[in-house]
């Protein structure tokens, strides 16, 4: 029985361990002993630890090669080691939020009723791709976690959600699912869910809210869902895919040497996906130890210093390319400039790309997909979007401006979620790094238009009602 107050006993999982060879994992694999240079690597590449093992066009690595390759998860440890374990690796969330992992499940824990496990695999920034690639090359990475993760909060079952067409990832882990069963390994019950593909469907209060029999949207709460569901029922736990894989790691190779792999303000590894002009847009890449913006760039066969880049996803932040070349891509360096990594994602801008009509796309889809419940996102988002549109185009008004400049500081801290938050901050730093670019836009002198539908891939948002 775990620690959790008022729990009901739960059977230790039973690993199998007949199927699991007694390999010692991480000395062999993440070669990451002693000081180290940062690290950018590609799946199956060499200093990659969540992608490490087969490359990306080899498919879903087996649970054979899994097990030959890490060995068993932790699932031997105790409840309370888990918890420890990931406390000591210093884990934060890898969907966004960058929660501390391992405070959230001492409050899972301290709940009277245990909770409903939610691995999230929504991936509702539409720019990233690191959580359908891990789900799809390394599912039995994903379902060690998550039976990890269901063990050490006292949980009986989990959920694995994902949004509306996420077909290859749904057969990638039912594939792993069943490989799992023919093997005896001794999983918690857990299935899919699919929720809608909007925006805002993946945030956390959101998919418990659908979960709970309501609607796919972000809904306001005191007290934290991992102790208190939807309407007071049921506590729910949620965890990025990401997250889940790096406990998985953190019960193989040690807290100490998974914290290691990364810098002092970002243990571990992290993945990041890198969009916009580059030659791959989409590509994944695992990045470890004090790694610069600059490293990430140039693996992905970026040369020179970009136009701009937007760190941390659609609401992001915009760094000028020369500032963005001397970031650290860590926690630290990227606060310097205001900046998270947020959910991973690196969009490039050419030199001579324009900032500002980036900017008034990816506001125009933010506002599009928001829950439109709450006044920040039913009266001031389209007001903004609408401005940002105008200045883009260089026809914009001092009226116009000094609006957009109140719902600048008027919006943030006021909705259910954090979108009109988001949608403000990208904003004040896309003008910021424009720069000159959007004195000659105040001007009536716009840039000259980039390529038809812009460098970052927005998608279209369908009407809300068709959600
Ligand atoms: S703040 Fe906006 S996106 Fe967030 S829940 Fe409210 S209406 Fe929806």
């Amino acid at each position: 029985m775990n620690g959790a107050a008022g729990h009901e006993p739960i059977s230790r999982p039973t690993p199998n361990h007949s199927a699991m060879p007694p390999r010692n994992f991480h000395r062999h694999e993440a070669r990451h002993d002693g000081p180290r240079a940062g690290h950018v690597a590609m799946p199956g590449a060499p200093g990659a630890l969540l992608l490490a093992g087969p490359p990306a066009g080899a498919g879903a690595e087996s649970l054979d090669a899994h097990l030959a390759r890490l060995g068993p998860a932790g699932l031997h440890l105790a409840p309370e080691a888990i918890l420890a374990a990931i406390e000591a690796a210093g884990l934060t969330g890898r969907g966004g939020g960058a929660f501390p992992s391992a405070a959230k499940l001492a409050t899972a824990r301290a709940a009277v009723t245990p909770p409903l496990v939610v691995v999230n695999a929504s991936e509702s920034e539409p720019a990233s791709g690191k959580d359908r690639l891990l789900c799809q090359l390394r599912p039995h990475l994903v379902l060690d976690g998550l039976a990890l993760i269901v063990w050490a909060a006292g949980a009986a079952e989990a959920i694995v959600h994902v949004h509306r067409g996420s077909d290859g990832t749904i057969a990638a882990l039912r594939a792993a699912a069943d490989e799992r069963r023919q093997r005896g390994v001794a999983d918690p019950r857990w299935h899919i869910t699919v929720g809608p593909d909007s925006y805002v469907s993946g945030e956390a209060s959101a998919v418990a809210s659908m979960l709970a029999g309501g609607p796919p949207v972000p809904f306001p709460h005191r007290r934290p869902l991992a102790t208190e569901g939807p309407g007071g029922g049921r506590p729910v736990l949620v965890y990025n895919v990401e997250t889940v894989a790096h406990v998985a790691m953190i019960t193989r190779v040690g807290p100490e040497l998974w914290a290691g792999l990364g810098s002092p303000s970002t243990p571990g590894t992290r993945l990041v996906t890198v969009v916009g002009a580059v030659a791959e847009p989409g590509r994944v890449f695992e990045v470890s130890g004090p790694a610069s913006v600059a490293d990430v760039l140039s693996t992905a066969g970026v040369p020179g210093a970009p136009g701009a880049v937007l760190i941390g996803g659609y609401a992001g932040t915009w760094v000028d390319g020369q500032t963005a070349l001397q970031l650290p891509l860590d926690a630290a360096g990227l606060r310097t400039v205001g900046a998270s990594l947020g959910s991973g994602v690196i969009g490039v801008l050419p030199l001579g790309a324009c900032v500002l009509a980036e900017t008034a796309r990816l506001l125009e889809f933010l506002t599009a997909g928001s829950a439109g419940q709450c006044g920040p996102c039913v009266q001031g988002l389209p007001i903004l979007t609408a401005s940002a549109a105008g200045l883009a185009r260089g026809r914009t008004s001092r009226r116009s401006q000094r609006q957009m400049l109140r719902l600048l500081e008027d919006l943030p801290g006021r909705g259910a979620c954090h979108l009109p938050d988001g949608a403000a901050h990208l904003l004040s730093s896309a003008l910021r790094a424009s720069g000159a670019d959007a004195d000659r836009h105040r001007a009536g002198i716009p840039c000259p238009p980039g390529p038809a539908g812009g460098w970052l891939a927005v998608p279209r948002v369908p009407a809300r009602s068709s959600r």
